[in-house]
């Protein structure tokens, strides 16, 4: 038995591996076969917990106004070129209404660090969603706060919360962010939000600046420890108005093999198919849900301020990718076998 065969069965059993048998699986030596073995493996295992259903998330973008300066992404302070909207509790609320009709159950509010909100009104929209439909579930994905502000957020009813760690290693952490970020407050903003009992998910960019194959044995071990619930892992793709815009992207290649071995590690965790990988390639979103992801996030925003939430260039925001184009979505999962 070839050492890849042995080191996907370790993997399949024991949920874990050592550093250098997560780098043989990562390497870009893999043959054809050995990646398809691993591949076939994890979208096994996903079969195996979720069949072929795939679990659909309504993702609001409710602001682009962000007080950080990420070197990768095109919200950042320093990017004067971009029309910065806030949407009202009141907007937020009628896309939730229209996505719960579409039968969404999940909304996601992402956004920067807006300096406009406080902790109090983020928990107060938090409980105009919940109080209205009591049924559907809230995951917030608006970056770093204090312990006390998670705290209040989950009583007013946030059921899960997303924060990416981008990068387990210091060195690596300190060249995608300004100095005035810290590896160590997110890692804290990590620790608390499981602690309060949130689904908590993190995750990674693939091939982002400077990444070396030993920062994400890294943060597969980190990830090892937190025992996600979530995991968001996509590409990351160049924005013009950054420091980072002459930089190559991440490949499919490597994401999707990333999400397989996640999947194999964590069998039961929610990994999306992420817009990153739809954006890359017209096949992008099935080539993760083959690889074992079982979420996809259609935007539910308002239309006409999609184009404004640019992470990175061409960012998919229609079709497939939105509230609009659910049958659209549905055909194209649906030739790969999948259905929501
Ligand atoms: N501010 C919150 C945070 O940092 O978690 C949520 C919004 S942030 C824009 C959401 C995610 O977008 C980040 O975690 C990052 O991984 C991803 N992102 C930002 N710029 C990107 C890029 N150029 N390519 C791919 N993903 C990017």
């Amino acid at each position: 038995m070839s050492r890849v065969i042995e080191i996907i069965d370790k993997l399949e059993k024991s949920r874990c591996l050592s550093p250098g048998e997560y780098t043989v699986l990562l390497s870009p030596s893999l043959t054809a076969a050995e990646e398809e073995m691993l591949r076939a493996r994890a979208r096994a295992a996903a079969d195996a917990v979720f069949g072929r259903k795939v679990k659909l998330r309504g993702l609001l973008e409710v602001t682009n106004v962000c007080r950080n300066d990420c070197l990768y992404c095109g919200l950042r302070r320093d990017n004067r070129q971009l029309r910065r909207y806030t949407l009202s509790h009141d907007v937020i609320l009628d896309c939730c209404r229209s996505g719960y009709r579409a039968g969404f159950r999940t909304f996601v509010l992402q956004g920067g660090e807006n300096p406009a909100y406080t902790a109090e009104s983020v928990a107060s929209l938090v409980g105009r969603i919940k109080s209205e439909f009591p049924d559907a579930a809230v995951t917030l994905s608006l970056g770093e706060w204090p312990d006390e502000a998670y705290h209040l957020f989950r009583e007013a009813g946030a059921d899960r919360y997303l924060l990416r760690h981008e990068t387990h290693n210091g060195e690596h952490y300190s060249r995608l962010h300004p100095q005035e970020m810290s590896l160590a407050n997110r890692l804290r903003c990590l620790d608390t939000l499981k602690r309060l009992g949130y689904e908590t998910g993190t995750g990674i960019m693939v091939g982002s600046p400077y990444q070396r194959v030993a920062h994400i044995v890294e943060d597969l071990e980190y990830m090892h420890r937190l025992q996600p619930d979530m995991i968001g892992i996509g590409p990351f793709i160049p924005h013009s108005a950054t420091p980072f815009a002459a930089m190559s992207p991440g490949t499919i290649r490597l994401t999707t093999r990333l999400i397989s071995i996640l999947r194999l590690m964590f069998p039961h965790a929610n990994i999306p198919s992420t817009t990153a990988l739809a954006t890359l390639e017209g096949e992008g979103r099935n080539r993760g849900l083959l690889a074992g992801a079982n979420v996809v996030m259609p935007n539910i925003s308002p239309v006409e301020i999609r184009g404004c939430y640019s992470l990175y260039d061409n960012k998919a925001a229609s079709g497939a990718e939105a509230v609009e184009g659910l049958r659209l979505l549905a055909e194209e999962i649906g030739r790969e076998g999948f259905e929501f």
